[in-house]
């Protein structure tokens, strides 16, 4: 068992929960696709390859459940579906998100750089910024390359 799968037991087991069969199935399914962004449905048609008994339903209340427990993030890329990825270990501010608006690409920027903009906020406008969720949108280098 990996250890978020190891954590997500520690964690269902103080609330009273199981680490039942479909909930394993979903989380495994996001930890084998890190850095993916998969969406509810595709998610869904993932864990239902292996357990094809697995309802809707089960995989939408499982993924919020995972969010609730800070296991995973739902990310909203305004592409009108929640889409999800694990809560990365050892990271405070949250990674940001660069958008293709050509082809849909999703990649990400590890560093926050920006902790000179934080820290100016924090002079100028007295408040303390523990998190962020950024996106840029604009071309891939792939789309670039193509134009
Ligand atoms: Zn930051
Ligand atoms: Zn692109
Ligand atoms: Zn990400």
């Amino acid at each position: 068992m990996s250890e978020k799968a190891a954590s997500f037991r520690e964690q269902l087991k103080e609330r009273g929960l199981k680490l039942t069969t479909q909930r394993q199935a979903v989380l495994d399914v996001i930890i084998e696709h890190e850095g993916e962004h998969l969406s509810s449905e595709e998610i869904f048609e993932l864990v239902r390859k292996n357990y094809p008994d697995i309802g809707l339903a089960t995989v939408y209340r499982t993924l919020t459940l995972l969010d609730s427990m800070d296991l995973v993030y739902k990310l909203d890329l305004d592409d009108g579906c929640n889409r999800y990825e694990l809560n990365k270990k050892n990271e405070d501010h949250r990674h940001h998100h660069l958008i293709c608006m050509s082809c849909g690409s999703v990649e990400e920027v590890e560093e926050d750089l920006l902790e000179s903009l934080e820290e100016q906020i924090t002079r100028e406008k007295g408040f303390k910024v523990t998190d962020h969720r950024v996106k840029f949108y604009g071309y891939c280098k792939n789309c670039l390359k193509n134009q």
